[in-house]
C-alpha cells in the first residue's frame, strides 16, 4: 500500500489526508500540536491583571493558551496562528465563505470541489434568530449605507448548540462549530500523530524519501519514511520545512491585517454575539461586526468593561511582501496597504455614525492578522498540476502557501478545495 505522509492538521491538512485515505492510502499526519482544548480560563479572573495592565505583549497569550500562537512582526503587526490538532480552524469564527476568484484567475476551476465541500462540511446561516438588537441595527445600518451586508455562512456541526458566547477565537465549548479535524476522526486509513514536529523533508535523488520528524524537546530527530509527502504546515510553517529542505520559499507572504474600528457604548453586549454574523465585501476589503478579544487584553485604549464597546471589524487584502524564517516575521505594509486601511476605516466611521456614534469618540484596535499564505504562489503554470517544479514529483503542498494572492477573506473553505484537488492529483501522479 502507498505510504503517505501529510504534514499539518489544518485546513488543507485534514482535507487531503481524507481524500488520500479515500484513494486509498495508508496516511500518517504529523501534527506538532496537541489536542485542541478551547480556553478554560474564567475571564472575570483575569479581569484584575487587565485592568493592572499585566497584560503587555500578546505573546504572554501562549501561556495561558498554548494552542494560539502569536508572532509579531518588527513593525509591530500581531500575528495570530492555532498550533493544535485541527490548526488554525480551531480558533476560527466559523467563515464559510467561497472566494477563488484569483485561483480562477490563473486558470483553476474548483467548481466540482466547492460542490463536494455543501455535503461534506456542515455550513449554515441558521443564526439569525439569535442576532441582538445591536446586530439587527448594524445590519440595517450596512443596508442603508449601501454596504450590502451579506448573512455569514458559518461552519457549525448544530446551530441549536451555539449560545453566542461571542468566544469563538477561543475554542468552541459548546461542540457548536466545525474544525477540520472532524473531517479524517473516524477515516479509516488515517493515522494522527499529534506533537510530531517536522524539520525537513529528506529528498534523495530528486524525490522525497520521507521527513525528519520530533517529538518533543531534546527527543532524536528520525526519518519517517513515505512514498508521498504532502506540506500542509500553515501559510508559516510550510515555507519554513521547504527552506530547511533547501528549497527557497518566494518573499510574497501575505496575511490578511485586520483593525477594529471601536467605540464606547453603554450596554452593548457584542462580546456575547456571534463574531461576524455579517459580512459587507467592499474592493480589496470586507467589514464585519466583531468583538476583538485581542485588543482587549492587550490594547490599553480598551480598558472600559467589554460589555460597553461596539466594533466593527476590518479585513483586508494585502501586498505579496514579506516573509517567515521560523523566528523572525518580515511583513512590511506598503502605502497602497495603508491607502486600502484609510479606505475601510472611513466606512467604518459611517457605520458608526449611521448609529449614532461620532467619529471623534472612535479608537483602534491592535493591529493583526491570521491568514498566512503566498509564499508558494500557484501561477498559470501549476494550474493542471498544482505542483511547483522546484518540488520533487512527489511532494505536494496542499495549504495557504499556494494562494495565488491575499483575498482579504476568511480563506478555509477556498484552501479545503484547494487540498482536496491537490490530494487527487498527487494520488495519482
Ligand atoms: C482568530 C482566527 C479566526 C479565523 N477565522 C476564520 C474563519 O472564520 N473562516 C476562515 O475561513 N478562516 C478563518 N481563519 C483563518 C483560517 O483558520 C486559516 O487561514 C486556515 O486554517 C489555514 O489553513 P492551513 O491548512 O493553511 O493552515 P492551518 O490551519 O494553520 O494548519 C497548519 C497546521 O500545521 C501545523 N504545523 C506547523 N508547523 C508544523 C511542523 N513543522 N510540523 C508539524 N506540524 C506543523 C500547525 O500546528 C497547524 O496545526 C481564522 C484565523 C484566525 C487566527
Amino acid at each position: 500500500m502507498t505510504k503517505a505522509i501529510v504534514v499539518g492538521s489544518g485546513a488543507g491538512g485534514c482535507m487531503a489526508a481524507k481524500e488520500l485515505a479515500a484513494c486509498g492510502m495508508d496516511v500518517t499526519v504529523l501534527e506538532t500540536g496537541r489536542a485542541f482544548r478551547p480556553f478554560k480560563w474564567n475571564l472575570d479572573k483575569l479581569e484584575p491583571a487587565r485592568q493592572a495592565g499585566l497584560f503587555f505583549d500578546e505573546r504572554m497569550i501562549s501561556l495561558l493558551f498554548p494552542e494560539m500562537r502569536i508572532e509579531k512582526a518588527q513593525d509591530g503587526l500581531v500575528h495570530v496562528t492555532g498550533r493544535a490538532v485541527g490548526g488554525t480552524t480551531t480558533l476560527a469564527t466559523g467563515n464559510a465563505l467561497r472566494y477563488d476568484r484569483y485561483l480562477a484567475g490563473v486558470g483553476i476551476n474548483l467548481d466540482a470541489e466547492f460542490a463536494e465541500l455543501e455535503h461534506e462540511v456542515p455550513q449554515t446561516t441558521e443564526h439569525r434568530a439569535g442576532w441582538s438588537e445591536l446586530t439587527e441595527r448594524l445590519f440595517s445600518a450596512f443596508e442603508d449605507l449601501g454596504l450590502e451586508p451579506q448573512i455569514t455562512p458559518k461552519f457549525m456541526n448544530d446551530a441549536s448548540r451555539c449560545v453566542q458566547c461571542g468566544m469563538c477565537v477561543l475554542g468552541c465549548k459548546f461542540g457548536a462549530k466545525w474544525t477540520a479535524d472532524e473531517l479524517i476522526s473516524d477515516v479509516e486509513g488515517v493515522t494522527m500523530v499529534a506533537g510530531a514536529t517536522v524539520e525537513k523533508v529528506a529528498i534523495e535523488n530528486g524525490r522525497a524519501t520521507g521527513v525528519v520528524v520530533s517529538r518533543g524537546a531534546g527527543a532524536r530527530r528520525k526519518l519517517a519514511q513515505a512514498d508521498l509527502v504532502v506540506l500542509a504546515a500553515g501559510g508559516l510553517g510550510t515555507p519554513v520545512i521547504l527552506e530547511a529542505s533547501g528549497i527557497p520559499a518566494s518573499p510574497t507572504l501575505f496575511v490578511d491585517p485586520v483593525l477594529c474600528v471601536a467605540a464606547h457604548m453603554e450596554g452593548a453586549g457584542l462580546e456575547h454575539q456571534l463574531p461576524m454574523p455579517f459580512v459587507s465585501e467592499q474592493p480589496d476589503y470586507i467589514l464585519s461586526p466583531y468583538f476583538d478579544w485581542l485588543s482587549f487584553y492587550f490594547n490599553k485604549g480598551w480598558r472600559m468593561p467589554h460589555g460597553d464597546i461596539i466594533s466593527i471589524m476590518i479585513k483586508m487584502a494585502d501586498a505579496s511582501v514579506g516573509s517567515y524564517d521560523g523566528k523572525h516575521l518580515d511583513k512590511p505594509l506598503l502605502d497602497s496597504d495603508w491607502e486600502t486601511i484609510a479606505r475601510a476605516v472611513d466606512k467604518s466611521y459611517e457605520v458608526l455614525e449611521a448609529i449614532g456614534v461620532p467619529r471623534e469618540e472612535t479608537f483602534f484596535g491592535t493591529l493583526n492578522a491570521g491568514h498566512p499564505g503566498g509564499c508558494f504562489p500557484l501561477t498559470e503554470a501549476e494550474a493542471e498540476t498544482l505542483h511547483h517544479e522546484v518540488l520533487p514529483p512527489n511532494l505536494y503542498l496542499a495549504d495557504a502557501s499556494l494562494l495565488p494572492r491575499s483575498m482579504g477573506n476568511p480563506p478555509m473553505l477556498t484552501i479545503m478545495a484547494l487540498a482536496k484537488r491537490v490530494a487527487r492529483l498527487a494520488a495519482n501522479a
